[in-house]
């Protein structure tokens, strides 16, 4: 049998008696990270061998473990903290365990996407969890679209050496979307920050720890007026004309013409009137 068991992402409190009693009985557990690993178990007081699975442990890593299932084995699949198969390889040992006909069980418990979801306030009837943030300009874009599309609230992860990169860019892109930042879920030093992109990043004082970002329904559409607003941004931040118009033609994905042709034509109006 295989058991996905979801572990606290900071707070031991959040061990369930559930998740106690499966670690304690399993036959082999196996970590994303077997150093976080072995510092829940001792917490815990369970003495039992660890052992890793990670996205890199690959065909030999499912070979082992296909084989544990064969023998009739429990294995228990932790991740880094929080639910397995959210973002690591968990599903990859649900498919492997149902293409041996092993039985498949869940132990649920702390999410970090979803904690935050519920603590931003924003709508929750239709949502979508996307992973990280993109890191590039082009892959913002996309994402951008395709939320305005979806018309739901979106769950990221983030990490620390972004987070004020992200809340700039989004507050130049979409300044009037509702978002929220969730730091340390669960943590001491919790902390959720609601509001425009230019109102958290104002907030937001402290860049350490863990972070996830909450965007909601994105309705702004990227108008003339907009686009004025962005580029002026940019030149304020020291970028050329040529590079402002460069950096908003991959993030909208238009013809650097086009661009040119939009922000030529404010600043035309600006001068006449
Ligand atoms: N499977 C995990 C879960 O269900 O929460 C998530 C693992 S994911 C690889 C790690 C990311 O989750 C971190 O980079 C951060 O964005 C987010 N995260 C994990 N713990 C967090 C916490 N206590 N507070 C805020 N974000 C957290």
């Amino acid at each position: 049998m295989l058991i996905l068991a979801a572990t606290p992402i900071g707070n031991i409190e959040d061990a369930s008696p559930r998740l106690r009693r499966v670690l304690a009985e399993a036959d082999a557990v196996f970590a994303e990270d077997t150093r976080h690993a072995r510092k829940l178990l001792t917490r815990l007081e369970i003495d039992r061998p660890t052992a890793s699975f990670h996205d890199h442990s690959g065909e030999s890593g499912l070979h082992g473990i296909g084989k544990l299932l064969d023998e009739g084995r429990t294995v228990v699949y932790i991740s880094d903290a929080g639910m397995p198969g959210i973002n690591d390889p968990g599903y990859e040992l649900v498919r492997l365990a149902r293409d041996r006909d092993a039985e498949v069980d869940v132990i649920p418990g702390p999410c970090a996407a979803i904690n935050a979801l519920v603590l931003s306030g924003l709508p929750t009837h239709h949502f979508c969890f996307l992973g990280f943030f993109p890191t590039t300009v082009e892959k913002r874009a996309a994402m951008i679209e395709r939320l305005r599309l979806l018309n739901m609230t979106a769950v990221f992860f983030e990490g620390p050496s972004r987070i004020v990169h992200a809340l700039e860019w989004l507050s130049e892109t979409i300044p009037q979307t509702q978002i929220a930042v969730c730091r340390e879920l669960t943590k001491r030093h919790q902390q959720v920050l609601c509001g425009t992109p230019g109102e958290v990043r104002e907030a937001l004082e402290m860049v350490k720890g863990e972070f996830c970002l909450v965007i909601g329904p994105v309705r702004e559409s990227s108008n003339n007026a907009d686009i004025g607003s962005r580029y002026k941004a940019l030149l304020d931040r020291g970028e050329s004309p040529t590079r402002a118009v460069k950096q908003l033609s991959k993030e909208l994905r238009l013809p650097k013409r086009e661009v040119y042709a939009m922000v030529h034509d404010i600043y035309k109006n600006d001068d006449s009137s």
